[in-house]
């Protein structure tokens, strides 16, 4: 058994850290919002008042947090972690963030004495409750080798990519794959309905051919049906699809499709819709179409 502090309990925090206990280890966890401590602790973990009294005694720390800057406010300054844990405690970051910031905030916890790993998650809500997260690891080998149990316990695909800062790099490449799937499957959608198409029919049939992907098999039922609860909120694939951009560019690569399908997303968040399941790119190919929306 080992003590785990869990930090950010949120839509994938909060299973995560449930399949940490289910497998038998000591989890504290901490969050912005009390409610979803309290779900942890009936659930078998154990509660922090803050950062620094849940890392205080973990061997390992995990954080799932929204962006750069709370991963930066969390391992910084007297209250944050690397200042509270214990040397040679393992900080495994599973949040999506720049691969540049990943990169610091390794270094940040090597002057400290702490192992860190960067091991952003894909899969969304559905992969993290039923322990099929695809995970993609950057840091040194016997650190990732640390880190492999504990991520084996929530995910199905753990994979080590590279140098600190490369799994984060690998997930900036998903969430491109992954934006432009769901708008072309928003636009196939729209285009079936306006034919009067039986949209159930034709998703069936296209989810067993080329056109086939795990975003149609998860996203397409809820489309259909115009629910667009989160799952992944259009604020954080507006994020991540800024985390893109800015890589492509720092690399000189042309990324045409993703910047684009990057535009559709910060309009439908200006819009208001930031708090929506990213599949509602589909209301926008609505309004573009002069189709009704719900
Ligand atoms: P979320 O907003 O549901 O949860 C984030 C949680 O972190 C919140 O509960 C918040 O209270 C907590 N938090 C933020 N700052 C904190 C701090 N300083 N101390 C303690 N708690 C803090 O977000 P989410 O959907 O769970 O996403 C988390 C990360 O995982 C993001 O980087 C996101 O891009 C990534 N991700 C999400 C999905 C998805 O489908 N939701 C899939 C893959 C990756």
């Amino acid at each position: 058994m080992t003590t785990i502090a869990f930090i950010g309990l949120g839509i994938m925090g909060a299973p995560m850290a449930g399949h940490l206990i289910d497998a038998g280890h000591d989890v504290i966890g901490h969050n912005l919002s009390r409610p979803a401590v309290d779900a942890l602790v009936a659930r078998g973990g154990r509660a922090a008042t803050d950062t620094a009294d849940a890392v205080r005694e973990a061997d390992v720390v995990i954080t799932m947090v929204p962006d750069s800057p709370d991963v930066e406010a969390l391992v910084e300054g007297d209250a944050g972690i690397y200042a509270n844990a214990k040397p040679g405690t393992l900080h495994i970051d599973c949040s999506t963030i720049r691969p540049d910031v990943a990169r610091r905030v390794a270094a940040a916890g090597a002057e400290r004495g702490i192992r860190v790993v960067d091991a952003p998650v894909s899969g969304g809500e559905a992969g993290a409750i039923e322990r099929k997260l695809s995970i993609m690891v950057g840091g040194a080998a016997d650190d990732v080798a640390a880190a492999r149990p504990y991520l084996e316990a929530v995910g199905s695909t753990v994979v080590h990519v590279g140098p600190a800062g490369a799994g984060q790099t690998v997930k900036a490449a998903n969430q491109l794959i992954v934006a432009g799937n769901i708008q072309l499957l928003a636009e196939a959608l729209v285009f079936l309905e306006a034919h009067e198409v039986d949209t159930e029919a034709a998703t069936a049939v296209l989810g067993g051919g080329l056109a086939g992907s795990t975003v149609l098999d998860r996203k397409a039922a809820g489309m259909r049906a115009r629910t667009f609860d989160p799952g992944f909120r259009i604020d954080l694939h507006h994020k991540d699809l800024g985390i893109v951009t800015a890589a492509a560019r720092e690399a000189r690569v042309a990324i045409p499709l993703g910047a684009h399908v990057a535009q559709l997303v910060a309009s439908l968040r200006a819009q208001g819709h930031g708090g929506l399941d990213h599949s509602a790119l589909l209301l926008q190919v609505l309004q573009l179409s002069g189709r009704d929306t719900p």
